[in-house]
């Protein structure tokens, strides 16, 4: 009879880790670990929720994200606490919290959380997600962007992520950049008959937004526009030129893309963009840039930074074929009749103890169910516990059975394993 009770289902954005994906997972975080471990990043966890101060300043009261994305709640004490919404902040709030300054610079750290906005959901999109992010803070040198750069592309391709671009610009500096806009500005108004009415409607609010329009008319005016790459300072075109050129190098290929912009007020110089026509619309892999602002703006000296974020899903919706580690049983122990669980329940014990996988008979299966269960794990030995300290031990693959004593079950899988 179906139960009176309905299923409680999962937040909508919110999905569960089965054990098959968190598989793939474990060769994600593996070879992130590998990868980043290998340029010197080390692991670093902040906590789930911080004072929602840090993300008000440390991503911009003025970004989506803060100013609808956010999930802020009261801890009962009158302090607003956030779920985090991105890694950045947090890691350069634990930089200041822990005199990570006095360290030699720079730090260099990498995560792997999860994070939550309130977005609407769809493929690729969830209201908690995981990313994993690469920061390195108190460097000015344009090496550590290429090989900030580097290191996600490589991340990528041992993933077998397809058909990646990535997009690259510098933003200079935010003083740069006002002037920029004033320019830009200028000049669409100057060519505004010839705009379609919606950029011509939102040339003060969103200037940026022209260089996206479809419409043939804005793409000609475009064509002709001030472009902030063109616009740099001397020592800001020279650091980008920089990591070009190491870019170059190391032989990853990019686009230039004068109009990527990253929402936030804190990026200076370079910011990137790897994408994936594999993903369809959400395509954004993941990226980064420099953000010399950051540190700060969150109360500390002016520190020099730069750093990325990857989001988990995509890069495993996009990814290739991953050599999930099987799962091996070394021992199923099968019980001759169910009086036989306590010794049967020893036997697996010290199994696991002398560094077997092993598994017992938990749900009062008939002696043939329990064999065809065995065989569905893969096991490769079965040992059967029968009467008066004995048992016989079935080798899965030959099908041989031995009688023997159980306390002889053990030695003689690790024997047959040692063989193998
Ligand atoms: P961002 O911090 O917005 O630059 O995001 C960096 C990367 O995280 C993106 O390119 C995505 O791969 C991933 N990401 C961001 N938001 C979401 C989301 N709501 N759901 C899944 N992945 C996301």
């Amino acid at each position: 009879m179906p139960s009176a009770v309905s299923v409680i289902q999962a937040p909508r954005g919110t999905f569960d880790v089965l054990p098959d994906d968190a598989a793939r997972r474990a060769v994600l975080e593996d070879r992130a670990k590998k990868i980043l471990g290998a340029a010197g990043y080390r692991r670093i966890e902040t906590p789930t929720f911080e004072a929602t101060e840090l993300f008000a300043r440390g991503v911009g009261e003025a970004t989506d994200i803060v100013r609808k994305e956010m999930y802020t709640f009261d801890d009962g004490g009158g302090r607003s606490l956030t779920l985090r919404p991105e890694g950045t902040a947090p890691v350069c709030r634990a930089y200041l919290q822990h005199g990570m300054h006095k360290l030699p610079q720079p730090v260099k750290l990498w995560y792997l959380s999860s994070f939550f906005r309130s977005e609407a959901p769809q493929r690729g999109r969830y209201r908690q997600f995981w990313q994993v992010g690469a920061e390195a803070i108190g460097s000015d040198a344009p090496e550590t962007d290429a090989e900030l750069i580097v290191l996600l592309a490589d991340l990528l391709q041992a993933l077998g992520v397809g058909e990646t671009r990535l997009r690259l610009s510098s933003l200079g500096t935010p003083e740069t950049r006002a002037e920029y806009r004033a320019e830009l500005v200028a000049y669409l108004r100057a060519h505004r008959e010839q705009l379609s009415p919606d950029v011509g409607a939102r040339i003060q609010l969103n200037p940026m937004r022209a260089f996206d329009a479809s419409d043939p008319g804005t793409r000609a005016v475009m064509k002709g526009a001030p472009t902030l790459l063109g616009r740099l300072a001397p020592d800001d075109a020279q650091h980008f030129t920089r990591v070009r050129e190491l870019l170059d190098d190391a032989g990853v290929r990019y686009e230039l893309d004068p109009t990527l912009v990253r929402g936030l007020d804190y990026y200076t110089r370079t910011v990137f963009e790897f994408a994936s026509d594999a993903l369809g619309a959400q395509s954004g892999l993941g990226g980064g840039g420099r953000y010399n602002g950051l540190i700060e703006l969150l109360g500390g000296a002016p520190t020099p930074a730069s750093g990325w974020a990857a989001g988990v899903e995509r890069m495993l919706i996009a990814a290739g074929e991953l050599p999930v580690a099987p799962e091996l049983v070394d021992l199923f122990v099968a019980l001759g009749a169910p009086d036989r669980a306590p010794t049967g329940f020893e036997l697996a014990n010290d199994a696991r103890r002398a560094g077997l996988s092993a598994q017992l008979e938990l749900t009062g299966r008939s002696l043939k169910g329990q064999l065809k269960h065995a065989d569905r794990l893969g096991a490769r030995y079965v040992a059967i516990v029968g009467e008066e300290g004995r048992a016989s031990l079935r080798n899965m693959a030959t099908r041989e059975q031995d009688e023997l004593q159980l306390a002889a079950v053990i030695p003689t899988i690790l024997r047959g394993s040692r063989l193998a």
